[in-house]
Order: structure tokens, then sequence, then C-alpha cells
């Protein structure tokens, strides 16, 4: 197990090329930019940046190969799918270490979305041969009518840095099984592991120009896919903010959008919940990804009865993380993406003290200096600061004081976020009437951790549109066709 950095300077997957059309090539204009470890701040490698033209190119090489990958049979398209999820199981450590390279985090999450993110693919070439329509009971004895679900056409992938391998496998892989064509653009900081899952969908035997991967500024691409027609369906996993303009500049081709945007998702604990289960989830929902996930808990919501109880427990767990470069076994935190990133977690925490809350654990860049931030408690947060209405994208767990379960509801749904949601109770009518209330889109009961490929993810109100993943995952990538045939009897 484990793979040094020399073996993947010297292996197959380290690629710094983009791909259209089944060639590995230099962006059009010539222009390289450099790829930076987050953890040291040095360059790894300078990649290939495409321009608007190279887009175009990747459009038309879509276009050419979706009359052919429209027309395999679904059987075979599975068995493709399948090939590319064993090449990526088999690569889990390869493509760990790129992701913890040009990423940050640690090794095991590293390996953990690879896992996570072939599961899709393998769900997926599983989908692929059940995409059945329906035979309507006629109304008419000379007539049968039926449905059938077609691929789109050239679809879009456009993705953030936060998972890198995990947010493209959930997008190409339905896309793929569907029969549609796809172009990705990975996040500029973390091309390497779009570039690397490319390269084993080519080996598994994905046709040339049915997968396209450009990289690049992303207003640019994005500018280009939206006002080409022949794109049909972008999918998007990134910020609200962007989530909008995609939408606005689609007006002019009316494409289909699913938007998995921002989150600011509340973690309640009530009075009756059991304390461990409620500081583990809380735990592993607040600072994996040192909380640059979008189902991060952004505001921890606690009951007056065990308030006291549940924040010396928490604080206790949060001083047992380890921050560090994500290559050490035992560290458990790594650095943040950016400058920027530290940026905006030290202006809400400079916002929530000015306002009154005080910090338990953390609160500041640790002794190795560069992005490496403290995880943090707050207490004491308020609906006042900015913690409660904005995503922090770091590891700030705010926790805010509560006394009726009213109270929390309206407290949970005063956002304008809709993602996910978790609540800690052992109590079965509140469960189900607080599951009930809940704005969003998923509901975490007694856990943290809710993402597996077989279940839908998406969110409600201005965290999105459509659902990813399931046997809904796919519904985007498809167009129902309805058939009546007359002249029967
Ligand atoms: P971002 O700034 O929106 O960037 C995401 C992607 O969009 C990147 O590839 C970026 O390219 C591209 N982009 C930027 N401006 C664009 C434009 N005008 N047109 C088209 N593409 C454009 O988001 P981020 O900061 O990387 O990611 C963090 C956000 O993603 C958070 O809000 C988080 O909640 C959200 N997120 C949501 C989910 C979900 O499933 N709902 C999952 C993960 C993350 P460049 O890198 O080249 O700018």
């Amino acid at each position: 197990m484990g793979i040094t950095r020399q073996q993947l300077i010297e292996g197959d997957l380290l690629r710094t090329q983009i791909h259209v059309g089944g060639q590995w090539r230099d962006g059009s204009g010539g222009q390289r930019r450099p790829v930076t470890d987050p953890a040291t701040g040095e360059e790894i490698v300078s990649v290939a940046v495409a321009t608007a033209d190279d887009v175009r190119d990747a459009i038309d090489a879509a276009s050419v190969a979706f009359a052919s990958w429209s027309k395999v049979p679904a059987p075979q398209r599975s068995k493709i799918l399948r090939r590319w999820y064993d090449l990526v199981v088999e690569h889990t450590d390869e493509l760990a270490e790129i992701l913890t390279w040009e990423q940050g985090k640690p090794l095991a999450e590293a390996r953990a979305e690879i896992l996570y993110g072939a599961g899709f693919i393998e769900w997926f070439a599983e989908e692929a041969k059940r995409l059945y329509g329906e035979v309507i009971p006629t109304n008419n004895p000379n007539r049968r009518m039926l449905t059938t679900r077609n691929p789109v056409g050239v679809t879009a992938a456009i993705t953030p840095w936060n998972f890198p391998a995990a947010m493209i496998l959930r997008k190409a892989s339905p896309a793929l099984a569907a029969g549609c064509t796809m172009i990705i653009k990975p996040a500029s900081e973390t091309p390497l592991s779009a570039f690397a899952l490319v390269a084993l969908a080519e080996k598994a035997g994905v046709p040339a120009g049915v997968l396209s991967v450009v990289n690049g500024s992303g207003s640019e691409i994005g500018g280009v896919l939206t006002a080409d027609d022949r794109v049909r369906t972008i999918s998007f996993t990134g910020s609200t903010e962007v989530g909008r303009t995609l939408m606005a500049q689609s007006a002019g081709t009316l494409k289909h959008l699913a938007l998995e945007l921002g989150g600011n998702a509340p973690l309640i604990v009530f009075d009756d919940a059991d304390i461990e289960t409620a500081v583990k989830g809380a735990m592993d929902s607040k600072f994996r990804n040192a909380g640059q996930t979008c189902v991060c808990a952004n505001r921890i919501l606690v009951q007056d009865g065990i308030h006291d109880e549940f924040v010396a427990a928490f604080s206790k767990a949060v001083a047992k993380l380890r921050v560090g470069d994500g290559r050490d076994p035992e560290v458990t935190q790594g650095p943040l993406i950016s400058q920027g990133a530290l940026e905006k977690v030290q202006s809400h925490i400079a916002d929530a003290v000015g306002k009154g809350a005080t910090v338990l654990n953390g609160g500041e860049v640790t002794e190795l200096g560069g992005t490496f931030f403290s995880p943090t408690l707050l207490v004491g947060a308020t609906r006042e600061m900015v913690i409660a209405t904005e995503e922090t994208f770091g590891p700030v767990a705010p926790v805010f004081r509560f006394s009726t379960e009213e109270e929390a509801i309206e407290l949970a749904n005063a956002t304008e976020f809709g993602l996910a949601g978790y609540f800690f109770s052992r109590d079965i009518g509140r469960i189900t009437r607080v599951a009930e209330a809940l704005e969003v889109g998923v509901v975490g009961v007694n856990t943290g951790l809710i993402s597996y490929e077989g279940a839908p993810f998406g969110g409600v109100k201005q965290s999105g549109i459509g659902r990813e993943g399931s046997l809904h995952g796919i519904d985007e990538y498809t167009e129902m066709k309805y058939i009546c045939i007359e002249g029967v009897a």
C-alpha cells in the first residue's frame, strides 16, 4: 500500500495536458499554469490551459462521438464503465496521492473519496441497463403509446476543488451510462485528479471524444459551454453565485441544469440525544476535509439542557484533531486550499468574537504556518453573526444555544440555503417532526455522514436544482420521448 511521489512522476497518471477528442495536447494558446501543493505552497507541475477554441474543439468532438456512443447497446456501455470502475479501484493509491498532493486532504480521506467516487461508476454502469421506458394503456384500439428515455446529447461538468475526483465521477458516470458525451472543466486548483481519471477512462475503452477534459478559466470556458446550443446539459457543483451566473447564461440556449451549490447546514442536538453519538456526528460532519465540504455542519444548535455537557465533550474531541501534511498518517486535518479560504475563516471568527462569541478551541493558524488552521470551537454564537448566514467552508464550529424544538427549527431554516441538515434525538415523534420540518434536500438523523451513491443528493432553495446519485441521478442526462403509433387495428 502507498506510493511515492517519485513513482507518480515516473508513472502514467500524472498528466499535464488537456484531453480533447481522444488526444492529449497543449492548449492552442500555448499557455500553462502551475498547480501547487497547498501543504507547502510549492509547484507540483504546470498544466496546459485550454482556450475558447480548444473548448469548441471538445464540443465538436463530443458531438461527433455522440452519434456512435449513444447507439452503443447499453450492456456494452455498461461493460466499459465497469472496466473504468475496476481501473479506478486498482489505482486507488496513485489517485489518492495525486488528490492529496493538489488538494491537501489527509490520504485516508483521499482514498475514501476515490472509492466513494468509483461507487458512482459502478452504480451507473448498472443503471445504464435499466433506463426503461413505458407502455401506456391505450385509449384507442387503433393506437399504441409508449415512451423511451434517450440521451440528451453533449453535456458538460464544471466541478470544484474540494472533491476533485468524486464530483467528476458523480456527473460523468450517469452521463456516459445514459449514452451522452461529456466535457469536464475541473477547478483550476485541482485539475490533476481530473486528468488522471480521464486517462483511466481512455484505458478502459471509452471512445475518443466521449469524455474530454479542458482546464482553464471558469468564466471563459463556462461562457463557451453555455453559449453553444449543442451542449444540452450542464452539471455544476460549486458556489451559489456561479450557479446563478450559469443559469442566466444558459437561458439563451435553454439547457438542462443540474446545480449542486452552497450549503449552510444546521446540526441540532436535542436534550434527548445520546451525547457520544452527537459528538461523533458533529465531528464527522464539521471537520471532514478541514470543514471544506458543502454538507459540513455550519451551525451547531444545542438545546439548553444538554448544552454544557455537549460542549465539554465536543471540545475534548476537537482537541484531539491533528493538523498537518495530509501524507502523515497521524494527520486528521490538512491545510486549507488557499489564502482566500483562510482569510474567510479568520474574518468569520473575528466577526463572531467581536459580537460576543468565545473561542474554546483553536481560532488561529497553527505553528506550521501557511494555511494550516487549528480546528476551532466557538460558543455563544448568535444569529447576528456572519457565521449564522454565510457558509464558512473551514474548520470552525459555532455553537448556538436554543430552548425549544420550534425555535431550533426556525433557526435551522433561517437561511437561503437548503442542502443538508442533521439532528440528534432519540424521540421517534421528534425525529419524524424535525425531519419533515427541515427545509433541506438531505437529512441526517443521529449521523453526520450521509453520502452514498445509491441515495439522492441535492439541495432545495438556493442550494441547487436536481439530484445526483441514486436512480434519479441520470435524469438530467436523458429526455423522455412519447411515441404514438396509429394504424394498428
Ligand atoms: P466556485 O468558485 O463556484 O468554482 C467551482 C467551479 O466553477 C470551478 O471549476 C471554477 O473554475 C468554475 N467557475 C468559476 N467561475 C465560473 C463561471 N463564471 N462560469 C463557469 N464556471 C465558473 O466554487 P469553489 O469555491 O471552487 O467551491 C466551493 C463551493 O462549492 C462552496 O460553496 C460549496 O458549498 C460548493 N459545493 C457544493 C457541493 C454540492 O454538492 N452542493 C459540493 C461541493 C462544493 P475556476 O477554478 O477556474 O475558477
